[in-house]
C-alpha cells in the first residue's frame, strides 16, 4: 500500500462521472493516505509474525489454513490503540468537512487486550464483533457505516498490509505457472474472501488474474475463468459486465451462486493499482448492477 500509488489513483478518478462514487472517494481518500502512511512507518513492536518458508508458501497456495487462524501473527494492542486514535482523527475531520455529524466514540473499546487478541486470530470477526457490540450499545447505523467501519477497518490494515503484501510477494514468486491444483478462494494470511480481483499483464505468465483481500492486503493468484466466491468453473455461468464506455471496469457475475466479483483490468504491473482506490470506482458499477436486477425482477414478479 503506497502513497504514491493512492495518490496517482485519486488524480487518475478525479473527474468520475458517477455522483456517488466521486463522493465516496473524496470522504474516503484523507483516511486511505493516513493508512498508507501509517503502515509504512510501524513500529517494529507492532507484530509478531514470521514470513512462510518455501514448505509452508507451497501448502498456502494449495489451501491451506490462513496464517492468522493458526496463531501465526500476533498484534500488539497498544500500537492498534495508537493506530485507531490516528485514523479517528483525520476520518473525523473529513466527515465533519462535509457536514456529517460525527459522534464522540470511546475508540479504546476496541483496542482492549481481549479484541485485539482476536482481531489476530480472525480480522472478519473482529470487525463483526465491533459492529455488533457498538450497535448493541445504541449507535446508531449511519455512524456504524460512516464513522466505525471505515476507521477499524483501515487500522486493521494498516497493522497487516506490510506483512499480507510481503507473504504475497513469497506466493507468486518461484511459483509454476501451470498448476495441477485449485487455487484457494479465502485469504491466505487472514482468511477472509476476496473483495475484488485486477487483471494485468505479467512478465512471465502473460495476463494474470489475482484476487485481492482489502481485510489485510494480500493478493493471489487466481484461475481466470472461475467464480471467486463460490469456485464454479462453468464457462456458461460466468459473464462480465460492464459499462460501455469503460472496458476496464466489471464485474464478474456468477449464475451459480448469484455473487459478482468487481474486476479492474490493468495495463501496468499489479504494484502501480491501488485496489482500495478500484474498489470505489467499482462499488458504483455493482451498485448499477444490483439496481437493475432488483428493477428487473420486480417487472417479472408484476407480469405473473
Ligand atoms: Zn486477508
Ligand atoms: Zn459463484
Amino acid at each position: 500500500m503506497k502513497l504514491s500509488v493512492i495518490d496517482r489513483a485519486i488524480a487518475q478518478y478525479a473527474d468520475l462521472s458517477d455522483p456517488e462514487a466521486a463522493f465516496r472517494l473524496k470522504l474516503l481518500a484523507p483516511i486511505l493516505r493516513e493508512t498508507a502512511k501509517i503502515a509504512d512507518d510501524l513500529p517494529e513492536n507492532a507484530m509478531e509474525a514470521e514470513l512462510p518458508d518455501a514448505e509452508a508458501v507451497e501448502a498456502l497456495r494449495r489451501g491451506a489454513d490462513p496464517i492468522m487462524t493458526t496463531g501465526g501473527v500476533k498484534l500488539s494492542a497498544a500500537v492498534f490503540a495508537d493506530v485507531v486514535a490516528r485514523l479517528a482523527a483525520v476520518h473525523e475531520e473529513a466527515l465533519r468537512a462535509e457536514e456529517f455529524n460525527v459522534a464522540d466514540i470511546d475508540w479504546t473499546l476496541f483496542a482492549s487486550d481481549d479484541a485485539v487478541a482476536l482481531l489476530s486470530r480472525d480480522p472478519e470477526a473482529f470487525l463483526t464483533d465491533a459492529v455488533e457490540a457498538a450497535l448493541a450499545a445504541g449507535m446508531p447505523e449511519d455512524v456504524v457505516d460512516v464513522q466505525l467501519i471505515p476507521v477499524l477497518s483501515m487500522a486493521v490494515r494498516a497493522m497487516l498490509t506490510d506483512y499480507a503484501e510481503a507473504v504475497s510477494d513469497k506466493l507468486a514468486s518461484g511459483e509454476d505457472p501451470v498448476v495441477d491444483f485449485e487455487r484457494r478462494l479465502s485469504c491466505p494470511v487472514c482468511g477472509s474472501e476476496a473483495a475484488m480481483a485486477v487483471v494485468g499483464p505479467t512478465a512471465r505468465s502473460g495476463n494474470v488474474k489475482q484476487l485481492c483481500c482489502l481485510r489485510c492486503g494480500s493478493h493471489w493468484k487466481f484461475e481466470r475463468i472461475r467464480c471467486a466466491h463460490c469456485g464454479d468453473e462453468a464457462v456458461s455461468d460466468l459473464r462480465y459486465i460492464h459499462d460501455e464506455a469503460d472496458q476496464d471496469h466489471r464485474l464478474h457475475v456468477c449464475a451459480d451462486c448469484g455473487e459478482t466479483t468487481p474486476t479492474v483490468f490493468v495495463s501496468g504491473t499489479f504494484e502501480q493499482v491501488s485496489p482500495d482506490v478500484e474498489a470505489v470506482v467499482l462499488g458504483a458499477l455493482e451498485a448499477a448492477w444490483r439496481e437493475a436486477e432488483a428493477a428487473k425482477a420486480e417487472e417479472e414478479g408484476a407480469k405473473a
